[in-house]
């Protein structure tokens, strides 16, 4: 048995375990699992920018996001790579750090088209199952639960509904300076849900032993604090398990 080290707050700080979140498009993962990364002291790791990446190459190849053949043909000849520093996970292509790049709108649309080819998932599979051989984390996406870290130590699927996720990345739009149409992010979000959910490989879908937390009618702060208390309570098996 592995002699645990708790800090102050009682949580484990010397084993190495994972944090698994999965939910559909906009439910707030990533705001989630950086506030948990910071007051758990582990690393976030954002897969979804790992699938950007590969679109926002495929966008920069001329290729279309449905052209499989010709997205699987561009495996072979790109690079894709995920370096933290100071606790933030920067996406490199062909050794070119991406930045904000991979944020396009339009890239969201060429990601969610590259993740439904089963080539594409295999090509990223080691790559994050290696992040988190490495260290402690909290990684976000779509299949971690199911697929990435099927043994994850906790593993929660945040959910809300597709208009209160709209609403939210509207909201997000304008607070940056631009003139959403709200119409037009739900049809998005929705298409991205059924593409996401649909797909024969990997589709979203909680893992069996996930918790299920639905942020509909919570603020932030409260999602937090119910995701945390979650982890809390699954936490104390990493002692032992490992
Ligand atoms: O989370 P984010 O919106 O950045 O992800 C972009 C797209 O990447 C998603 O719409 C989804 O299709 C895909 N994705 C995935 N599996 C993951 C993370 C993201 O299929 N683990």
């Amino acid at each position: 048995m592995k002699v645990c080290v708790t800090d102050e707050s009682g949580l484990v700080k010397k084993a190495k375990y994972a944090v698994a979140i999965d939910g559909p498009s906009g439910a707030g993962k990533s705001t989630l699992a950086k506030a948990l990364a910071a007051k758990l002291g582990i690393s976030y790791v954002d897969t979804g920018a790992i699938y950007r990446t590969v679109g926002y190459a495929v966008r920069q190849h001329g290729i279309s996001g449905d052209d499989k053949e010709g997205v699987v043909a561009l495996l072979d000849k790109i690079k894709v790579d995920a370096r933290f520093e100071d606790g933030k996970q920067y996406m490199y292509l062909d050794g070119e750090c991406l930045g904000e790049k991979i944020r396009e709108n339009e890239i969201s649309a060429y990601a969610s088209k590259v993740a439904a080819i089963p080539e594409v998932r295999t090509f990223l599979l080691e790559m994050q199952r290696k992040i988190a051989r490495e260290n402690s984390v909290i990684m976000d996406g779509r299949d971690i639960g199911t697929v990435i870290l099927p043994d994850a130590e906790v593993k929660i699927f945040l959910s809300a509904t597709a208009e209160k996720r709209a609403k939210r990345r509207y909201l997000e739009l304008i607070e940056r300076g631009e003139n959403p149409d709200y119409d037009q992010i739900l049809i998005e979000i929705k298409e991205r849900d059924l593409r996401d959910s649909s797909r024969d490989v990997a589709p979203l879908r909680p893992a069996d032993d996930a918790v299920l937390l639905d942020n509909s009618e919570i603020s932030l702060e409260a999602t937090v604090d119910a995701a945390e208390e979650i982890i809390r309570s699954k936490l104390p098996a990493v002692c032992t398990a490992r």
